[in-house]
């Protein structure tokens, strides 16, 4: 895939960067390694200083950020508004506890003094997509660089210009040259960075194959991964439910970033009681929702990031209705410049259709009816991945059921599945391994070392 900025709300091919040649990769390694010994003896306090300017600057010019995002992938520019602010957040809660959630641990034994320190690892490398090219990055950035780590990014190929400004962030807090550095490079690089014996470890966001193929690659190297991959999250509503709050964080859960979240909620598990007036309620809310330009303040739903994207969305719609689904609305790519794709909703989807075991990376909804709650969990956990959960419930024992039962990462009850950064945030099955953000997220990278003293 060619580096480069293409509108996808016009098609317009913006901008191409040449990827970096192999000397110039070797140079930004060296001097990663030449900051990582020294930034690694930095005090917890100057970082915190550095990374609060992240934030000052995020905030400050967050304008300038979204306008990128919402040029490079399409996301609605008030998301992106909302995406830049959340990183300052990020910068600041890692600013703010690094140096507790790091600080030595003492433990009793035999020992007349034992402890565990937590040291950081050396150069990591994040792999990074482009549906929240920003948040994607700083959720790493934040707690690596205050561990004491060093960054280097593949950033997706469609999203340079974010990569470069998130590099000039970081510069411009007063990080030391080459604490983060941006590598323009494709996939296909990858392999031979991790191979590098100065990089320790790496994390990739993005879909199974790619996960995959890094963990591969680092697996040879004996080298650390954390995995964020793809989730079909379940959104489960029972008859005690409030249906109103319900349907309207169905609407905003699906059509988070144009519908290209892997916490966005894609499999809609409805109990039959209740599922008629769910149907109906979704339906008049997903046909209300404005299609159009993401800069435009009135638009609800922009373009898909890429052309692929796209197709690879219809093929899904259309081999689940060759299976047997039924389209209630959407259901087509929509005939204007741009990769658009309407708000859609499937139902009667024969159980075993292929499609319902995937991922729908846009605004596609699938419904499912079932008898009760045992029905409910079933299919929520009938599916390779284990991301995210959302139910929705008034009654105690429904509630601690889905909590204890669902096979996720994460559980919301009456709420929609979203990040935080004090809260730990990944996957079980193949939507991933290991944790990102609280306390959890920033000791992935760090040597766990045990000291014990006579
Ligand atoms: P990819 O997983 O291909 O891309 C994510 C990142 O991984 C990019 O930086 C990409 O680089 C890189 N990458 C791709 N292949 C490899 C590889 N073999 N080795 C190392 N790095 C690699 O996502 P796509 O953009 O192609 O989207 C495809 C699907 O992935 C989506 O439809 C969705 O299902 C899922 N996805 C999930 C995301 C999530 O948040 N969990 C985010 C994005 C996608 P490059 O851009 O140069 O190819």
């Amino acid at each position: 895939m060619a580096i480069a900025t293409i509108n996808p709300a016009t098609g317009d091919l913006l901008k191409t960067f040449e990827p970096l040649k192999d000397r110039q990769i070797a140079t930004k390694l060296d001097l990663a390694q030449q900051a990582f010994d020294s930034y690694r003896k930095t005090s917890f306090a100057k970082r915190a200083v550095w990374m609060q300017s992240c934030a000052d600057i995020l905030e400050q010019d967050k304008a300038e950020f979204a306008k990128l995002m919402t040029l490079e992938m399409g996301k609605p520019y008030f998301a992106a508004i909302a995406e830049a602010e959340k990183c300052a957040v990020v910068c600041r809660y890692y600013a703010e506890h690094a140096a507790d959630f790091l600080a030595d641990t003492p433990v009793k034994t035999d020992a007349s003094n034992s402890f565990v320190r937590y040291q950081p690892l050396g150069i990591i490398l994040a792999v990074m997509p482009w549906n929240f090219p920003f948040w994607q990055v700083f959720r790493f950035v934040a707690p690596a660089l205050m561990a004491g780590n060093v960054g280097l990014l593949k950033h997706a190929s469609n999203v340079p210009q974010c990569a470069l400004a998130i590099e000039e962030i970081i510069h411009r807090a007063g990080f030391p040259p080459g604490v983060f550095q941006t590598l323009l490079i494709g996939a296909a690089k990858v392999a031979d960075i991790i191979a590098d014996d100065r990089v320790k470890a790496a994390t990739l966001t993005g879909s199974e194959p790619a996960g995959a193929s890094l963990a591969a690659a680092a697996g040879k190297q004996l080298k650390k991964t954390v995995l964020e991959l793809g989730g079909s999250d379940p959104f489960i509503v029972t008859e005690s439910a409030d249906l109103e709050a319900a349907v309207a964080t169905a609407t905003t859960a699906r059509m988070l970033n144009n519908g290209q979240s892997c916490i966005a909620a894609k499999r809609f598990i409805v109990v039959e009681a209740i599922a008629d007036k769910f149907e109906k309620l979704l339906l008049e809310k997903f046909q209300s929702l404005k299609i159009g330009d993401p800069m435009s303040p009135d638009t609800d739903l922009g373009p898909l990031a890429t052309p692929d994207i796209l197709h690879e969305l219809d093929n899904q719609v259309q081999a689940c209705v060759q299976s047997g689904g039924k389209v209630l609305t959407g259901g087509h790519v929509l005939s204007r410049p741009g990769n658009f794709y309407p708000p859609t909703i499937i139902t009667d989807i024969p159980p075993g259709s292929p499609t319902e075991q995937e991922e729908f990376f846009g605004p596609v909804a699938m419904l499912f009816r079932v008898r009760d709650l045992d029905a409910a969990i079933k299919v929520a956990n009938a599916t390779p991945f284990g991301l995210g959960a959302s139910a929705w419930t008034t009654n105690e024992r429904e509630r601690d059921r889905l909590i204890e039962e669902i096979e996720a990462g994460a559980v919301f009850i009456n709420g929609m599945v979203k990040s935080d950064p004090r809260l730990p945030f990944g996957g079980i099955k193949r939507s991933g391994y290991g944790r990102e953000l609280s306390i959890e997220g920033i000791k992935e990278f760090v040597n766990v070392k045990t000291v014990w003293v006579k």
